[in-house]
């Protein structure tokens, strides 16, 4: 159900008008197909849409037209020709993962990962007879060397969370495509904003629309962008038949979200940094990680591949664990929760609890101290954040 897109306007234009196909009524705001059917005229037209020889909807796991909107806008704001929605981020990669790879595969990913990413390689793809191997993601040699003659696909996330690497994604492509692979690159900490994974090589990219597509803390999603022959023939029928799918009711909210996702994550941006120049050099903090900053350890390698920041900033608090809860619980505006790109400032400690079922040893590996802070920047006025984060310092 591909409708024409509308590239002659700005990514902004787009991210209010794209996709909406209007019913008669003539709505202004986007409609809410709340069902999870549709009714056929008469039984040759059932019969019609289940050859596949006419387009039209069937059934909400398959396709709803508010969940078409929404991948026709995030297809538009990637630059990408197809996009498949689905109910998690966690769903989106899992999705792509499985729906490329079958028993004797292999598949390489930086170790830097999500918690539940890393789960989907190391232990879930292996019970199927894919194997796996972990690599540093930042570098290149190392995804080389990695390569066997069985290598399918590729995955990583940069930057990544919560220690905030930044890996050289056309680099990786590159390594991928000479070895006859996929990439896939899990973007949610870059946002669509501020970083282009297929422009740069990727062949897939990954979002949980949990975070900033929805950014504002009220419902799960996720979307799964490529070309129409890597969605079409490696994701959507394990979509279809697997039943991950995104509710018609999270699309509508979802969209809503895309309409000030610019707006909210140039805010936040720019409040990050705002709150990095003013605290790099705290007494309290060993360490002040933001992809903005000139001092980031691969500052050159952002500027090449990414157009803004982050809206997160790791920190490294003195004292471990201890010193880490004692600024987490001296916080009063900002709260403890393991949402981010949410609108509220929220603060995550990834020892104790993303990354609690690592060891020690593979946990310093993943760059995450003990008395590591991952703080989601919100858009609250940055003189109250400061505030808060500076008392709370003083308390460790
Ligand atoms: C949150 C997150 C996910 C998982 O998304 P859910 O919507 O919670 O399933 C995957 N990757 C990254 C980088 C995330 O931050």
């Amino acid at each position: 159900m591909t409708k024409p897109r509308c590239p002659d306007y700005r990514l902004e234009t787009r991210l209010v008008h794209e996709g909406q196909e209007r019913t008669p009524f003539g709505e202004t705001s986007e409609a809410l197909f709340l069902t999870q059917g549709f009714i056929y005229e008469n039984a040759e037209t059932a019969e019609r849409r289940f050859l596949n020889e006419e387009t039209g909807y069937s059934y909400t796991r398959y396709t709803n037209p508010t969940t078409t909107v929404f991948e026709e806008r995030m297809a538009s704001l990637e630059g990408a020709e197809m996009a498949a929605a689905t109910a998690t981020g966690m769903a989106a990669v899992t999705a792509a993962m499985m729906g490329q790879v079958q028993a004797g595969d292999h598949v390489v990913a930086a170790r830097a990962l999500f918690g539940s990413c890393r789960w989907i390689v190391e232990d879930l793809l292996p019970r199927f007879g894919v194997g796996c191997t972990l690599v540093d993601g930042r570098d290149l040699d190392q995804w080389r060397e990695a390569v066997r003659p069985e290598t399918k696909a590729f995955l990583l996330e940069t930057p990544s969370n919560p220690s905030l690497e930044i890996i050289d994604i056309e680099g990786v492509a590159e390594i991928a495509h000479t070895a006859g692979a996929t990439l896939t690159v899990d973007n949610v900490f870059a946002t669509p904003l501020w970083q282009k994974p297929l422009a740069l090589g990727a062949d897939c990219v990954v979002y949980s629309a949990t975070k900033h597509i929805d950014g504002q803390g009220r419902c799960l999603g996720g979307v799964i962008l490529g070309s129409a022959d890597f969605i079409e023939n490696k994701v959507q029928q394990f979509l279809r038949m697997t039943g991950p799918t995104l509710s018609p009711f999270n699309a509508w909210v979802l969209l809503k979200g895309l309409e000030t996702l610019s707006l909210r994550v140039e805010r936040q941006t720019a409040t990050a940094g705002f709150l990095a120049d003013a605290l790099h050099d705290h007494p309290k903090l060993r360490r002040l990680t933001f992809p903005g900053r000139p001092d980031h350890p691969q500052a050159d390698l952002i500027r090449r591949q990414m157009s803004g920041g982050s809206t997160m900033l790791a920190l490294e608090v003195e004292g471990g664990k201890d010193g880490a809860f004692r600024f987490m619980n001296a916080l009063r505006l900002i709260r403890i929760s393991n949402n981010l790109g949410d609108a509220k400032s929220l603060v995550t400690h990834p020892m104790t609890t993303t990354h609690q079922r690592f060891a020690p040893e593979i946990r310093a590996d993943m760059g995450i101290p003990d008395g590591l802070v991952r703080f989601s920047t919100g858009l609250e006025h940055r003189e109250d954040l400061l505030e808060d984060l500076t008392q709370a310092l003083e308390r460790v």
